[in-house]
């Protein structure tokens, strides 16, 4: 990829209504931009970063034998109303009228569509278990949108659903998702806990939340120095005490801010039963099934990963999800055929080695081109001049140091493997 043919939306100053670092970074790196209240585009750079977390999302999900499906984003009202949500929701659910003045919906979670999915197919206990997962487009009509991605009001969520005969084989498959689940933020390379947790508008019996620990978050965590704990509300409940600072002195644990990114849920029969998805049992009795479900925020977590790596630069990637590997800055090329040549030939040898490489090869000053992919967060940065050119190497430096060495050309490709 060549900045020439991928375009580069880096402001120089602040943007102004920016609350949070990762939405300040966001935009000023050229990742996002706004459409409306809570709606974002995604551009170029930023897309390649949510695409590495959706990457990383469906190959857990493979692991642990859940399936893709796609579902409609507008949702029937009649399917709301079967399981008695129409009435429930509240204004956070986008209601709107076709044509033929049908109710319809713009889908915040998908339990009442794939519960209907499911059913029409269902009819003995063997069929089960069956495990589903999509990654798609949400729209909740947020009461206070912010933070740009980390709350808005259309995002991209991760929403699988479990099915299955009996509670207990429901309770196997919630406890491999959860396993699941600190599988992906472990490779996602985030600083996370998993907490106990209330189950809210989605309901259901048991539920726990994957929380990123960052300081702008929105929920209050009382974490040990291991960062295992409890929400506060949980923590209100277990010890019958509403003052936080009484129960944070009566235990050893800190109060720390949480970034919600991942729900998981024992659902049982709360959409089954009112919505009849039965199977015959091993007796041939009708029985609803019991079911699960597991939502990751994926446009959230782009945020949040950046709450946790930034500097008065910008953005500091962690590994997994930097949109490039290494960018390669030419100096005065356009000047310069040989120069010119000498950068090409090093970005070819690295697309065949398949490094993730972008070649920066616009007409601008050194310091400028430097400065943009340290705020984008790029972790290796290749420069390359008149003398570079003529002695055949490179000058390498990383995201974070200052200082810049001269390396060999087949030096290159280990520097950036072992950094
Ligand atoms: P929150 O408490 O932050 O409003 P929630 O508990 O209502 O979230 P869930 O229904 O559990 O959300 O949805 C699953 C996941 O979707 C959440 O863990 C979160 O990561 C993500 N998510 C929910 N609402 C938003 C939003 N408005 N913007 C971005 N991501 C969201
Ligand atoms: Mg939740």
């Amino acid at each position: 990829m060549k900045t020439s043919n991928f375009p580069v939306f880096t402001l120089k100053n602040d943007p102004s209504d920016t609350e949070v670092i990762s939405h300040k970074l966001m935009i000023k790196s050229g990742m996002i931009r706004k459409l409306s209240s809570g709606q974002y585009n995604w551009l170029p750079l930023g897309l390649r970063v949510l695409e590495k977390v959706q990457v990383i999302i469906r190959q857990e999900l493979n692991k642990i034998g859940c399936r893709e499906i796609l579902m409609p984003i507008v949702q029937p009202s009649e399917l709301w109303k079967e399981s008695g949500r129409w009435d429930q929701y509240g204004p956070e659910l986008l209601r709107f009228k076709d044509r033929n003045k049908r109710e319809f919906c713009f889908g915040p979670t998908f339990e009442e569509v794939v519960t209907d999915l499911i059913r029409q197919d269902l009819s003995s206990y063997k069929q089960l278990p069956i495990n589903v997962f999509q990654i798609s487009t949400k729209f909740r009509d947020e009461i206070r949108p912010r933070f740009g991605v980390l709350r808005s009001r259309e995002f991209i969520m991760k929403d699988a659903y479990s099915f299955h005969s009996s509670q207990k084989s429901l309770d196997t498959s919630y406890e491999l998702y959860k396993k699941a689940y600190n599988k992906i933020f472990e490779k996602l390379m985030l600083d996370f806990t998993v907490v106990e947790a209330d189950s809210g508008n989605i309901g259901g019996k048991e539920s726990h939340e994957f929380h990123v620990v960052a300081d702008n978050g929105e929920d209050d965590l009382l974490l040990d120095k291991d960062h295992n704990g409890m929400s506060a509300e949980i923590a209100k409940k277990k010890f019958k005490e509403d003052d936080l600072q009484k129960i944070l002195s009566k235990t050893k644990m800190d109060l720390k801010k949480g970034i919600e990114v991942g729900h998981i849920f024992k659902l049982g029969t709360k959409y089954s039963e009112p919505m009849k998805a039965k199977i015959t049992d091993e007796n041939s009795k009708y029985q609803p099934v019991y079911m699960g479900c597991y939502g990751i925020g994926v446009t959230r977590i782009v945020a949040a990963a950046i709450e946790q790596n930034n500097d008065s630069r910008g953005i500091i990637w962690p590994k997994s999800l930097s949109p490039f590997e290494v960018v390669i800055i030419d100096i005065d090329s356009k000047k310069d055929n040989k120069i010119k040549k000498h950068a090409e030939n090093i970005y070819q040898d690295l697309i065949n080695s398949d490094v993730d490489v972008i070649y920066d090869d616009r007409e601008a000053g050194l310091g400028n081109k430097i400065k943009d992919w340290e705020l984008r967060g790029i972790p290796h940065i290749i420069i390359i001049g008149k003398k570079e050119s003529s002695d055949n190497c490179v000058t390498y430096k990383t995201r974070n140091d200052d200082e810049k060495r001269v390396i060999e050309l087949d030096m290159i490709k280990g520097v950036i493997a072992g950094n």
